[in-house]
């Protein structure tokens, strides 16, 4: 049982954590979507938020991103206080989402996806796409395919490899398992869990729970706005499983 954040104190939190919520408050309109929300993502950790639909997990990952700016509490990246920051500068702090939907562009080739990274960082087209295959053959394989013909895998690992070019120190995922069969997200999760242990800090929003918390550091549970427990992963799975998101969790 951990209702405050224990990975604050972990051996591992000697530099600030990649990303801090304090009692962050967000809005649509007029209406409050998130009603204090606290949490924090130690460095080189994988963070899983899971809950039901509409709890607000999506909204966070938009705040942490610059796409919505919190109406109270603040937010830290890698220890400075970034809240109302444009997305461009969260950027250049190392923040890189990737959005429900993959923000792939279907009509261009994978190599015309991934060359358009290059814009980014001043690496050259080529030392971009080697790094993109090295770590996804597969892409390597299917480099003159348009992205919108390729399987709802093959696309997530094109959606990553797009990620990855930019060099994040914290990365954003929004449902990677949207829609994939069990096999390709035990996949994409086995890779999830690599880049953490290459020192990527990563915040991610899932469904499949059992999926997220088997690599997870660390895991909340979010409900109506509000986070109802934080915790490692044996410290959550009796709210996961016992309260609400069902057979498929
Ligand atoms: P899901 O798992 O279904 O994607 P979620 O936990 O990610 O859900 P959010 O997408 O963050 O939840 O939505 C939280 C609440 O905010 C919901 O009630 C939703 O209807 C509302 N909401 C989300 N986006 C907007 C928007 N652009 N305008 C108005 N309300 C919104």
């Amino acid at each position: 049982m951990a209702t405050t954040m224990t990975a604050a104190t972990s051996p591992r939190t000697k530099t600030p954590p990649a990303l801090e919520l304090r009692d962050v408050r967000a809005s649509y309109g007029r209406i409050e979507v998130l009603h204090g929300v606290s949490f924090v993502v130690p460095p080189g950790t994988v963070f899983a938020l899971l809950g039901p639909n509409g709890a607000g997990k999506s909204t966070v990952l938009k705040v942490a991103s610059g796409r919505l700016t919190p109406t109270e509490g603040c937010m830290h990246i890698a220890g400075t206080h970034l809240n109302g920051a444009p997305a461009q500068k969260l950027v250049r702090a190392g923040v890189c989402s990737i959005p429900e939907g993959r923000g792939i562009f279907p009509n261009l080739t994978v190599i015309e996806n991934i060359r358009m990274m290059t814009y980014r960082g001043g690496l050259s087209a080529g030392d971009v796409e080697d790094q993109a295959y090295a770590r996804f053959p597969k892409l390597g394989q299917r480099r003159t395919q348009l992205a919108g013909t390729m399987s709802g895998g093959e696309q997530q690992m094109l959606a990553m490899a797009r990620a990855l070019t930019t060099d994040p120190s914290l990365l954003l995922l929004d449902e990677i398992s949207m829609g994939l069969a069990p096999l390709i997200v035990a996949e994409l999760y086995e890779l999830v869990g690599q880049l953490a242990a290459e020192g990527i800090s990563i915040l991610v929003v899932e469904q499949f729970a059992r999926t997220a918390l088997a690599i997870a550091d660390y895991a909340a549970i979010m409900v109506h706005g509000r986070i109802t427990r934080v915790g490692q992963p044996e410290d959550v799975t009796d709210e996961v499983s016992a309260a609400y998101l069902g057979a498929g969790a």
